[in-house]
């Protein structure tokens, strides 16, 4: 077992385990004494729910699980009410866990429902994707989507501990590996402490640590995301344009990727980002399988970058390389990112 303390807004402990054993032990000393309330959604539950289960079982802890449909649509009030009747109809008390199994969609859900239920009661994550592994299941931030806009509602909460278990990647479709790839190469650009190629599809326990090292650097240094945990938003701008262009054909880590893409020849065009940053990222790109060209989306990303809910009187927090490990936050006009984007062929 390994393991990372990471001092937010409060502390979260991530634990990295070759072995299902050892997770075992540690999940049974966080549930010892209480109710352990299991929420999880429909893919998750059918792979890995009966054997979570079965460890509270043996050891005769009371639990109770709540299964969601997977989704990102599950992510919204109509998903938090199902979280809260089924904490009230169990009564879960003040004292008792929140146990998310599963990604993003569902640590995100039920660590919000935990952060608001009876004023907050803890809760722990097992991500079951390489994106909660890396990225959502730590750092404290939960939400959910209203009315279309994502992440609109939430609020700081963090998991009193993460359990991180590589082995629940084997069963994860090659899209939702893309997936947390793209955060990966992002952590290889913003930081010189993890180190690609990859020698197999799913990324072992060593490079998942390295990755959640640099999280914790940020979001330690900057726990409600005022400053320099903007850091992490590398290709995100851009990236969260080219997500919503493609209609969402482009996965979450493919269109950060692509969004990593722009950005550094953004910041080439400006004199920032020296030439040879962008072929490492390409070469990058390439060895994950992920695409390198945006061409056919940049006309749908022009119109959501004038939506971008980060768009703060004109102007957008940037994150551009001086060299591979030397990110940066610059203030930059919407309409200059966007005039970028529009002209890109022009400069590249
Ligand atoms: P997800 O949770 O929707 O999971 C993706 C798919 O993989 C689902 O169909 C799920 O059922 C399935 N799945 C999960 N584990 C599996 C496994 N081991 N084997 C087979 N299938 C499996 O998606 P995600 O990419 O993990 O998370 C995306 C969400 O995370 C978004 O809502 C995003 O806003 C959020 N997010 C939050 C943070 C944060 O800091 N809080 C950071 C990044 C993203």
């Amino acid at each position: 077992m390994k393991y990372l303390k990471v001092s937010a807004e409060a502390e979260c402990d991530l634990m990295f385990f070759d072995e299902f054993n050892e997770l075992r032990d540690a999940l049974l000393n966080l549930a010892y004494g209480r109710h352990v309330f299991i929420i999880t959604d429909n893919k998750v539950s059918a792979l890995y729910l009966a054997r979570i289960e079965q460890i509270f079982r043996q050891q005769s802890i009371i639990f109770s699980s709540l299964i969601l449909p997977q989704g990102e649509s599950t992510k919204d009030m109509d998903g938090l009410s199902n979280i809260y009747r089924f904490l009230i109809s169990n009564s879960a008390g003040r004292k008792d866990l929140i146990l998310n199994l599963g990604g993003g969609m569902i640590s995100d859900l039920g660590g919000f429902a935990a952060a608001t239920y009876m004023r907050g009661i803890e809760y722990i994550n097992i991500p079951t994707t390489l994106l909660g592994m890396v990225d959502s299941g730590l750092g404290g931030k939960t939400a959910i989507n209203f009315e279309g806009i994502k992440n609109v509602i939430g609020n700081f909460h963090s998991a009193v501990a993460t359990l991180i278990y590589p082995e629940f990647l084997y069963t994860l479709p090659d899209s939702e590996i893309k997936s947390g790839m793209g955060e990966i190469i992002k952590y290889t650009l913003i930081s010189n402490d993890v180190a690609l190629p990859l020698d197999n599809r799913i990324p072992n326990l060593e490079l998942i640590l390295a990755c959640c090292n640099i999280k914790k650097h940020y979001v330690e240094a900057d726990a409600f995301d005022n400053g320099k945990r903007k850091i992490l938003n590398f290709g995100h701008t851009y990236g969260h344009a080219f997500e919503a262009g493609s209609h969402f054909s482009l996965s979450h880590g493919e269109a950060v990727g692509l969004g990593m893409l722009a950005a550094v020849r953004f910041g080439n065009f400006m004199n920032i980002t020296p030439d040879n940053v962008e072929v490492k990222l390409k070469q990058r790109l390439s060895a994950c399988n992920m695409p390198t060209d945006y061409s056919s989306y940049t006309s749908s990303a022009l119109e959501e970058l004038s939506h971008d809910k980060k768009n703060n009187g004109g102007l957008i927090d940037m994150i551009f390389l001086k060299d591979i490990g030397v990110p940066f936050i610059m203030k930059v006009p919407v309409q200059k990112a966007r005039g970028f984007l529009t002209n890109d062929s022009l400069y590249c």
